[in-house]
């Protein structure tokens, strides 16, 4: 570990994402207090090879074992650890040379190497939210077991997290998750039903990955987050609630036992999050754009549309039920998406898939590790067959 006055030494999980590049961004201005470690990248070997010339890691992992050669001469002048595939992430996550991870990776794929993390005490900056929708309760006990502290990276989270700094004491009544509502807010299912992927994957207020910018159409992303939300604040399911606020300026609410909220604010910019996690407890000037309310004369808050975003109610279902079944409902949305991103199946059959996979796999009280994996590969297998993939 880093003493008291030294850098603060950071592995970036999915360097090459949105998250990742907006992390490396928050490092390049305070290299006074922060260094790169670590850096992997699944397929963008270009990116990563820049990346890692740039910010001199320790090591790099390369997911995608057909681009191994490539990193590895690239960097064959460098004293740059050069490793690749799967298994990789995890033994990289075991290294004690870093103090932070910012899990990063997209989707059920970096479970693994953040329960890693988590097993050796790191602090984890994390914006992997699916970890937690697969196997929060199991990671949560590491965490508190093995002392490692999880600081959200997701905007929603942090904001939660933020309103709760010196409020240990105090009982959250309530959180108020707000929700953009995404490209398709106010739409009906007769519109959406021939919605493509790049009208999809355009969102009005955020930059994201291809994955969550889909899982923000179809309301799955705030669905995921609820259960997030469950996870890290130990909430029962009927505290936490969803408020459309179209301009994602309010990032979400905390309402304590005497009625009064706190609400974190700012312009929609992932840095700010991202810089939160890698700073805290301390808050570290930025020249970051600063929120002008005259531009912003309303700020409006709206129920959202159950009936037409059917994905926030099977997550809302998952959050009730426990066991396993947000690990289903996860798998198959991510296949779907996938296959939605592929062309191959509708917008709105995203959330058939999904709901025709939770009502097939069997419940699952209180899943092993195993056990989710287990659920994950066939819940992924059922979508796919669904699908005729
Ligand atoms: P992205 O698709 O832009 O980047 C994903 C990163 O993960 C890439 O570096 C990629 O190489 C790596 N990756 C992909 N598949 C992998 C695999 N199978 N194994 C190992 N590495 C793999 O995604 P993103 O938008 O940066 O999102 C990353 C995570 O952060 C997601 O869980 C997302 O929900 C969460 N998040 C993102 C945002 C955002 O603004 N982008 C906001 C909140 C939360
Ligand atoms: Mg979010």
């Amino acid at each position: 570990m880093a003493g008291a006055d030294a850098k603060k030494r950071i592995a970036i999980f999915g360097s090459t994402g949105s998250i990742g590049t907006q992390a490396l961004e928050v490092i390049r201005s305070h290299t006074d207090i922060l260094e790169v470690e670590i850096l992997t990248a699944q397929t963008n070997d270009e990116l990563l090879i820049t990346q890692a010339m740039e910010f001199r890691p320790n090591a790099v992992v390369i997911g995608d074992d057909k681009k191994y050669e490539k990193v590895k001469a690239a960097l064959a002048a460098t004293d740059i650890k050069v490793f690749c595939g799967e298994e990789a992430l995890e033994e990289v996550a075991d290294f004690d040379t870093y103090d932070v991870m910012i899990a990063a990776i997209v989707g059920f794929a970096g479970l693994k190497p953040t329960l890693k993390a988590v097993s050796k005490g790191k602090v984890i900056a994390l914006a992997n939210k699916e970890t937690l929708v697969v196997a929060g309760d199991i990671v949560m006990q590491m965490a508190l077991d093995n002392r490692s502290p999880i600081i959200p990276v997701d905007s929603e989270h942090s904001a939660i997290f933020q309103c709760l700094v010196g409020e240990a004491r105090n009982p959250i009544e309530r959180i108020i998750l707000t929700a953009s509502g995404g490209p398709f807010l106010g739409k009906k299912p007769n519109f959406l039903v021939n919605v493509k992927r790049d009208h999809a994957l355009q969102h009005p207020n955020w930059s994201m990955g291809a994955k969550i910018t889909i899982d923000s159409a179809t309301l799955m992303n705030k669905g995921l987050e609820m259960i997030e939300a469950k996870w890290l604040f130990n909430l029962q399911p009927e505290q936490i609630e969803v408020v459309i606020h179209p301009q994602s300026v309010i990032h979400s609410m905390v309402q304590f036992e005497d009625g009064s909220i706190k609400a974190q604010m700012g312009l929609p910019d992932m840095k700010l999050p991202i810089q939160y996690a890698l700073g805290f407890p301390q808050r570290i000037k930025n020249d970051f754009p600063r929120l002008n309310f005259r531009r912003y004369p309303a700020l409006n808050f709206e129920e959202p549309d159950f009936k037409t975003f059917r994905n926030l109610g099977l997550a809302i279902e998952a959050l009730q039920k426990g066991g396993n079944t947000a690990c289903v409902l996860n798998a198959a949305n991510e296949i779907a998406v996938w296959a939605f991103l592929k062309n191959r199946i509708g917008f709105l059959d995203i959330t058939a898939v999904v709901e025709k996979t939770m009502q097939h796999i069997t419940y699952i009280k209180k899943p092993t590790l195993q056990e989710y994996f287990d659920s994950d590969g066939e819940a992924r297998n059922f979508a796919a067959s669904l699908m005729k993939l």
